[in-house]
C-alpha cells in the first residue's frame, strides 16, 4: 500500500506547514514551529512540568471504533489529565507522528482538528513535534509543558495514613462505554465518556493551588491500579468502601444488579481520566468549599491505612476478592 496521493504531493514538509497554519503563537511563545528548538517563557517562580504519552494504533485506539477528530481530541485530553493529576496549568504541546500509508490526508486533517479545538479549550499552544513514515501503524506521541509553583506540585508520594481517598466525577463509565462500541453502539454519554474524557485540569489546580490534596493521580489504568501507585509511592495501604464509589446513571442502568462484572468495570476499568487524591481530615471542610466553587462532583470512597495493601468492603464489610487490578501493557490479558 502507498500513500494517498494528496499526502504524497504535500511531502514532510508540507504536512508541517499545514499543521503549522492551524497554529497561532500564544502567550509565553517565543518561537514556535518552525526552528530547530522551540523557545518558551515560563512564570517567574514556576517549575515546568513535562509529560508524555503516546498513543498506538491497534493497542490504545481502533480507527474502526473511532473518528480521527475524537482520537485527536483525546490524545490531547490524556496529556493535559497528567498536568491536571500534578495541579499544574498546561501551556504547550509537542506533537509526533509516526504515519503509516492507511492514513489519509482527510483522517490526518481530522486528527489536528480535533486536537486542535482542545488545545484552544484549554489555552495550550503547539509549538513543534517531528513527522515521519510508519510501516502499517499510526502512532501519535505528544508532549505537554505545565507549570506551577514548586510547593503546590502535587505528587503521589504524600498520602497518610488516616487520609480520605476521594475521586472526582464517576468511575467505570469508559471502559464501559468502550463494550459498548465492540458492541456496535455509537452515540450516548458512555461511548463519549470512552471517545471525549475531559481533563479535569481545572480541578487539579485548584485543589492544588489551595494546598488540598497530600497526594494525587489522574484515572487511566484504573481506580484500584492507580490508587496502588500513590500507595506504592507513599508507602501505605487503604481501605475503600464499594458503596461510596461513585457512578453515573448511565451506567447504573445498564447494571440494575451490581453484578461481578460491574464492580470490576467500576473498580478496574481504565480511561475514566478523573482525579484519585488523599486528603488530611483538617482540609475536609476546605475541599468541601471549594468543591462547591468549582462545581464538580467528587466522592469520598475510603481511607488511607498503616497496614499496606489494598482492600474494598460491601455494606456488610465483607472484603471482595480482587484480582485484575488495572491495564498493564505487558501481562498477559
Ligand atoms: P528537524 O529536522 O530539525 O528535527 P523537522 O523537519 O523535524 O526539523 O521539523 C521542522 C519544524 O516543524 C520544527 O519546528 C518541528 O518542531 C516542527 N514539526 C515537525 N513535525 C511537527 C508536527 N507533527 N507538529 C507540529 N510541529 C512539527
Ligand atoms: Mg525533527
Amino acid at each position: 500500500m502507498s500513500y494517498d496521493a494528496k499526502l504524497k504531493s504535500l511531502g514532510e514538509f508540507g504536512l508541517i506547514d499545514r499543521i503549522a497554519r492551524c497554529v497561532t503563537n500564544g502567550a509565553g511563545v517565543a518561537l514556535g514551529i518552525g526552528d530547530d528548538a522551540a523557545a518558551v517563557a515560563c512564570s517567574t517562580g514556576n517549575l515546568s512540568l513535562i509529560t508524555t504519552d503516546m498513543l498506538v494504533e491497534g493497542v490504545h485506539f481502533d480507527l474502526s471504533l473511532c473518528d480521527g477528530f475524537s482520537l485527536g481530541k483525546k490524545s490531547l485530553s490524556v496529556n493535559l489529565s497528567d498536568i491536571a493529576a500534578m495541579g499544574g496549568t498546561p501551556r504547550h504541546f509537542l506533537l509526533s507522528m509516526a504515519i503509516p500509508p492507511s492514513s489519509n490526508l482527510a483522517l490526518l486533517d481530522d486528527v489536528i482538528r480535533g486536537m486542535m479545538q482542545r488545545a484552544t479549550e484549554f489555552g495550550v499552544n503547539l509549538i513543534g513535534g517531528d513527522t515521519c513514515s510508519s510501516p502499517d501503524r499510526l502512532v501519535l506521541s505528544l508532549t505537554v509543558l505545565g507549570e506551577q509553583l514548586p510547593e503546590k506540585i502535587v505528587r503521589r508520594s504524600g498520602a497518610v495514613p488516616g487520609d480520605n481517598v476521594c475521586v472526582t466525577g464517576t468511575v467505570g463509565d469508559s471502559a464501559l462505554g468502550l463494550q459498548l462500541l465492540k458492541k456496535g453502539e455509537r452515540d450516548g454519554f458512555l461511548i463519549s465518556r470512552h471517545l471525549d474524557p475531559t481533563p479535569r485540569v481545572r480541578e487539579g489546580r485548584a485543589l492544588a493551588d489551595e494546598g488540598i490534596p497530600s497526594a494525587m493521580i489522574d484515572l487511566s489504568d484504573g481506580l484500584l491500579a492507580d490508587l496502588q501507585h500513590i500507595l506504592d509511592s507513599s508507602s501505605a495501604g487503604a481501605r475503600l468502601r464499594l458503596a461510596d464509589i461513585p457512578l453515573s446513571p448511565h451506567f447504573l442502568a445498564r447494571f440494575p444488579a451490581m453484578d461481578n462484572e460491574a464492580r470490576a468495570m467500576a473498580l478496574s476499568g481504565g480511561e475514566d481520566y478523573e482525579l484519585l487524591f488523599t486528603v488530611p481530615h483538617s482540609r475536609m471542610p476546605g475541599l468541601y468549599s471549594l468543591m462547591r466553587e468549582v462545581g464538580t462532583p467528587f466522592a469520598v470512597i475510603g481511607s488511607v491505612t498503616e497496614t499496606k495493601g489494598l482492600s474494598v468492603v460491601d455494606n456488610e464489610g465483607n472484603e471482595l476478592p480482587l484480582r485484575k487490578k488495572g491495564f498493564d501493557h505487558f501481562s498477559e490479558p
